[in-house]
């Protein structure tokens, strides 16, 4: 199909595809199945088509417009695999039949400082989200893996470790990103002692790549059915939150705290974990703002830090570690026709611990 779009540049015309997804039309609607158009394959484009998309808690806060900013109609899904079924003339990297994966973003600037230095995720002009972002191409907003395809730009997309198993490698597309970037960034590794907060999609992967740098973790959750399995997952430890007398052991203590809690806590509960000089990384990203006393840091010169997913380079980086470390999502897979159940779910804390939408059920 050929259709006249309106790109930022003005009114152009480009090819698209049409194709199957799932997405919203109001932050207080269910998502429904619509269909959607798809560039077709530029000179460095890859086409993939979708096998299976991660459910993240970040799918579920844009879909409702918990950050504000969402533009309707919302087509999240941003931890994607799926095989190549078209490359682009100039693409090298991948062919038809490849497995390929992509997180979080499509595309940045590519010239900026951060770009230049492999932080795309902190692009000075900002990353073109794999979903709710200006298209750079169609001139509507991005929409991400709850569909048949993806085209996306040949620099933007991973090569999936061949030894995993391909539906619980999805979640590793944000989720493990997302953990496997500050965990580096703040050297945890052998000699440290390291909590993990909230054990769901990011946190599980936390639990699973801080073990495999080698550090001691120290689990902590609000879950009592999460005890046990903590230590299934490698912690050496694990404090439900809700018990003081548990949370004391731990005062001082800990060299590293990575946060992944989608919802309201008690940030001061945790720094209070802290040793002089550690640090708190948030990855989770709450509706509203969590406030901090200034003596949950002053005393131990404490630092109160955030972290976004990860630039692309180090996302392979992250795929090619779990590759080699056997590390892959504990998963429970869906069919897109249970997705605002899971979403449902997700906000009770009740999946162990990522949901992957089995993508061939959107064709059935
Ligand atoms: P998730 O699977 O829903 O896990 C969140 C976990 O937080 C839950 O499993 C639960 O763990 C804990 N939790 C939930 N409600 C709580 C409450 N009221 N009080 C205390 N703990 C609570 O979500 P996710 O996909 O891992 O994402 C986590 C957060 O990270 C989200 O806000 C998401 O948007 C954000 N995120 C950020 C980035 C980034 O780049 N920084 C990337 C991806 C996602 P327990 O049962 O163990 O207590
Ligand atoms: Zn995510
Ligand atoms: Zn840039």
């Amino acid at each position: 199909m050929e259709s006249v779009r309106t790109t930022p540049e003005g009114a152009t015309t480009i090819k698209t595809k049409e194709v199957k997804a799932f997405g919203t039309s109001a932050a207080d609607a269910p998502l429904n199945q619509l269909n959607i158009h798809r560039r077709k394959p530029k000179p460095h484009d890859v086409e993939i088509d979708i096998l299976y998309c991660g459910v993240c808690h970040s799918d579920l806060h844009t879909a409702r417009n918990e950050w504000h900013g969402t533009v309707y109609p919302c087509v999240p899904g941003h931890e994607i695999v799926g095989r190549v079924v078209n490359v682009g003339e100039h693409v090298k990297k991948f062919k038809v039949g490849d497995l390929a994966a992509v997180g979080c973003m499509v595309d940045s600037c590519r010239e900026c400082d951060y770009c230049k230095e492999d932080l795309e995720q902190y692009c000075e002009e900002g990353n073109t989200g794999t979903y709710n972002s200006p298209d750079k191409y169609l001139g509507t907003q991005t929409y991400g893996g709850y569909s048949e395809s993806i085209v996306v730009t040949e620099a933007f997309v991973l090569r999936v470790p061949e030894n995993l198993d391909l539906a619980a490698t999805a979640p590793l597309l944000c989720a493990g990103i997302t953990t496997y970037s500050p965990l580096k960034h703040w050297n945890v590794g052998p000699g440290k002692k390291v909590g993990i907060v909230g054990i769901g999609g990011l946190g599980h992967m936390g639990v699973k790549i801080a073990k495999a740098m080698g550090a001691e973790v120290i689990v902590f959750t609000t879950s009592l059915s999460k005890v046990e399995d903590a230590r299934r997952l490698g912690a050496d430890d694990v404090v439900l939150s809700k018990d003081e007398e548990q949370m004391g052991r731990y005062a001082g203590k800990l060299n590293f705290i990575l946060d992944a809690v989608s919802a309201q806590h008690d940030i001061n509960a945790y720094l209070s974990l802290l040793r002089v000089d550690g640090t708190l990384a948030l990855v989770g990203a709450p509706e509203h703002p969590l406030p901090v006393a200034a003596f949950s840091l002053i005393p131990y010169r404490r630092s109160f830090a955030g972290s976004m997913i990860g630039g692309i380079a180090e996302t392979q980086e992250m795929l090619d570690f779990c590759g080699k470390h056997n590390i892959v999502a504990d998963i429970e897979m869906i069919n897109i026709q249970q997705i605002n159940e899971a979403y449902e779910r997700l906000l009770k804390g009740d999946v162990k611990y990522r949901f992957v939408i089995d993508m061939a059920s959107l064709k059935r």
